[in-house]
């Protein structure tokens, strides 16, 4: 069942109710995302609206500015899937 997670508006395949973003940074979803860029397989707006998505469930020591402005880049994607760097084809090797 997919819903949409109420903090950053992700997609979320519902999974004892949570949010793929809401991992710790250990694995936070936009840590491939360098690479991916390199190789051309995500733009700097999609990673933008990963770390968005991931920074809002963060929002500890965020500056009221700083969430402002994930904020923003969050409701532009609402409701929308982002393919994270991990799940990208290309980037097995
Ligand atoms: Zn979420």
């Amino acid at each position: 069942m997919q819903r949409v997670c109420e903090i950053c508006g992700a997609n979320t395949i519902e999974l004892e109710g949570r949010c793929e973003f809401n991992v710790p940074e250990e694995i936070a979803p936009w840590l491939d995302d360098y690479k991916a860029m390199n190789l051309g397989l995500m733009s700097h707006a999609e990673h933008q609206a990963i770390v968005a998505r991931w920074t809002l469930h963060h929002s500890q020591d965020k500056s009221d500015k700083v969430l402002g402005t994930y904020a923003e880049i969050v409701r532009l994607y609402w409701g929308r899937s982002l393919i994270l760097a991990r799940e990208l084809p290309g980037m097995a090797e």
